[in-house]
This record gives C-alpha cells, structure tokens and sequence, in this order.
C-alpha cells in the first residue's frame, strides 16, 4: 500500500493487485490490534534490529525515516504515542485506523485496486530476461506493465494472504531465495515440568541461549509459559538464534536466571542469609513463600532430596542446588512453532540482487521488491513495519521514475 500510494504521489499510473478480498489484513493483526508501527530508536540501533545485513536499510531509512513515518499518520488524522519500552503505537490503539489511512492515501493518488486476484507469473521481453513485460494473474489473465513491485510479504499466517508466492516469483526471475524459516517465533519445549508452568509469566528475569556447552546470547525481560513451551518478546528475539542452531542438530537450552542483578557470589550470601532465617521451616516452606506456587511446585520436584530438610541445616552444597535452580534454570528447547505462526518469515529475496538505493533488482530491470519478501528479518518492537513502509516508499518512489 506504501510503495502504491507513493508510486501514485509521484506521477505514474499505478494497480495494486492484491489476493484477498481486502487489503492489509496482516496489518490489522499486528501488535495485537494495536499496530506497532515502528519504534523510537535511532538510525544506529534501528540498523541493528536487523542484524548483519542491517545496514542494507540505510538509504530507505534516509528517505523515510521513523520521523517521516509517525509525521505520515499524524498529518492524517492518526496521532502516534511512544510507550516506555520504545514502541509507537496509534493513540488510540487501533490498527483499523492505520489501515483507514493507507486506503485514503491510495483514494487520493487514484490508485486502482484489483483484489481477490492472484499474480501467478511474471512475464519477461522475450530475448533475455532484463526487460519486464508484465503478469499474468491465476486465472490467464496478462497485464502488460515494464515496473513492477513485488510487495507478497512472508509466508506466516496465510489467512492474510501472505503464502510465500513472492519468493517464487523472485526465483522465476532468477533470484536467489535465502533460506525460509520462522522469525520472531514462540518455542516449543519437552521439560517435563512445562505443562505445569502454563500461564505463568517471570518478570525481569535473565534469559542465556545455551547451544551445547557454550552461552550464545543473553537478554533480560518477561518469560511467558504457554501449554506448549516459552513466548514473550525476549524469547521472540532470541529465537532466530534458536532456531539456526536447532538447524546445525545442536542441543539448545534456556537458561533462566530469576536473580539477574547479582553476580554468583553476591547472590550466594543473600541466599545464604534468606535460608538462615527460615531456621526450623523447610526448604518446600522456602520455596513456597519466595515463588510463584507453580513454580515452587516444579522446584520442589527439581530438588526432591532436600526438599524436607530444615533450612537451618542446609548445607553448602544443597546451597549451592538451590542456588543453581534460581539462578541456571534449565528449559529444554525441541523446535520452533511452525512458521505458520511466525511474526515473520527470515530469509527471503537475496539483499546481494536488489540495489539498496532504490529497491530496484540487479537481475531484472523494472522489477522492485519491498517489505516482508526480502531477506531482512528485525527485533520485535515495531521494527518489521517500519521496514516494510520504509522500502516500500523507496521502492515506489523509485519505480515512478
Ligand atoms: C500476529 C502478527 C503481529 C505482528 N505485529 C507486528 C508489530 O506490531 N509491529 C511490526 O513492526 N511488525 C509486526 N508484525 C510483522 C508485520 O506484520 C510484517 O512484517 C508486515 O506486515 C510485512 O508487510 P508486507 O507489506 O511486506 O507484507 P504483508 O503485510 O504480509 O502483505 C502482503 C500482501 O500481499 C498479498 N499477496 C501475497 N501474494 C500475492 C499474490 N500472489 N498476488 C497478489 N497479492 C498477493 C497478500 O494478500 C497481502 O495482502 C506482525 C506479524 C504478525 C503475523
């Protein structure tokens, strides 16, 4: 709808074809309703949400920025707020709004709409493939065009539309397809312990990625335990991470540290203090009155050895279990969700095919990519969108040319 509108604003005659019977279905779901559209970062850090290939935004974060984003939806009519945490939200927390100012933008700039029509091919000049011809839709028909942009998303929550059909596209044309997985995606665990832990949200706490031996990143926030694993925005970060070594066959475990402001040895001496003055009671007694019940439930079952011990006689090492448990919680991690249930897809059209100047493909002449399809995979937090709106711009404004 972005690179659309934009493409409109800046004088060409432009059809949106879109597969459902409405646009930005997707949109509608984000931030839960509430449609995170970007996040207060600074270029630095919003180049950093995307990792490695981060940098590939620069141009389209240039030309339109966070800045020019929230500018874009208040100018319109829908006021921008930033929560603490950084993200920016509508006001009045409504996606439909976004939604309502996209269409108008489109309304304004006479873009025409096609909708429940799919794109299936893309037609090129018949000597080589450097010149765009047109499409042709899944029913026959052929629209002749020499710009094209593919704006098909990624491949979750196929409900909206987006099944992934941008990335044959892409390789019809001869780009390459960096490989499909899920991003920004809840984890599924078999610790015997996580049925019991449904519901239960850890707040604050340290999270490490243990692939084998070695710690590979650490974060701190909210743990949410679901019926069949771990959520919540950290473990969404830390999942792409996840879910490459889980790729390589490695072991990959959680490690949850409930006391993440003390090092080892600090929290030693607290510990040993808080034990001492449970004297008589039991460590079970220590246990339910620190923790969550479900929690000290589990903890109970972890150490069942000591469980009936009075605190006054524990010893150093018993201490030390203890220690370990609130400090080095292990949670076993098997897969991912599917990628039906990703926030996003990783990988995508190849950032080595595409200029970053305009969006425009090195293979194809005439033919853009924009938003989800490309390979650029950002942090939760309104990162994704503002991507998506930003090289959609760029590549509309570049295609009207
Ligand atoms: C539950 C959920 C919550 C999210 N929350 C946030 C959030 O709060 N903040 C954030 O930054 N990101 C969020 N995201 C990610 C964000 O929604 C996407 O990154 C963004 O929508 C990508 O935009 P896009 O335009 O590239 O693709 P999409 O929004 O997926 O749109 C692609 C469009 O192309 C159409 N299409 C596909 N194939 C064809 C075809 N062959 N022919 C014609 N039309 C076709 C589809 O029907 C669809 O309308 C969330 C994602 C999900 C799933």
């Amino acid at each position: 709808m972005m690179a659309a509108g934009r493409a409109a604003e800046c004088g060409a005659k432009v059809l949106l074809i879109e597969k459902t019977y409405r646009l930005g279905s997707k949109l509608l779901l984000t931030g839960g309703g509430k449609c995170n559209i970007t996040n207060n970062a600074e270029m630095p850090e919003m180049i950093t949400a995307f990792g490695k290939d981060g940098k590939f935004l620069y141009r389209a974060l240039t030309v339109f920025s966070r800045d020019d984003l929230i500018e874009f939806f208040t100018l319109r009519g829908v006021t921008m707020q930033t929560e603490p945490d950084g993200r920016v939200l509508p006001l009045n927390k409504k996606a439909e709004d976004v939604l309502a100012v996209l269409r108008t933008y489109l309304e304004e700039h006479n873009v025409s709409i096609l909708h429940n029509t799919t794109v299936a091919t893309i037609q090129y000049g018949s000597k080589n493939k450097t010149g765009l011809k047109g499409i042709t839709t899944s029913d026959g028909k052929m629209i002749n065009t020499t710009k094209l942009i593919i704006a098909t998303g990624g491949k979750s929550y196929s409900a909206t539309g987006s099944t992934g059909d941008g990335y044959e596209m892409a390789k019809q044309c001869g780009h390459t397809i960096e490989k499909i997985s899920p991003g920004l995606s809840a984890l599924e665990s078999n610790s015997f312990f996580i049925k019991e832990l449904q519901g239960l949200t850890l707040q604050d706490i340290g999270i490490s990625v243990i692939v084998g031996d070695s710690k590979k990143s650490t974060a701190k926030g909210n743990l949410l335990f679901t019926h069949f694993g771990v959520s919540g925005p950290i473990v969404l970060n830390l999942s792409g991470t996840i879910i490459d070594a889980l790729a390589n066959k490695s072991q990959v475990e959680l490690a949850l540290n409930l006391r993440p402001d003390y090092s080892d040895k600090e929290f030693d001496k607290i510990l040993s203090k808080d034990i001492c003055s449970f004297g008589n009671r039991t460590v079970s007694q220590y246990f339910k009155k620190t923790l969550p019940p479900s929690l000290a439930s589990v903890m109970e079952k972890l150490c069942s050895a000591i469980i009936n011990k009075k605190c006054s006689v524990v010893n150093r090492e018993e201490r030390q279990r203890i220690a370990s448990l609130l400090t080095d919680f292990r949670i076993t991690i098997s897969r991912a969700r599917p990628i039906e249930e990703a926030t996003i897809t990783r990988g995508g059209v190849s950032l080595k095919e595409l200029n970053p100047q305009t969006m425009e493909s090195k293979l194809v002449k005439g033919l853009y990519f924009c938003g989800e399809v490309i390979n650029l995979a950002g942090l939760t937090g309104g990162y994704n969108l503002q991507e998506a709106f930003s090289t959609g711009y760029l590549a509309g404004q570049s295609a009207a040319k």
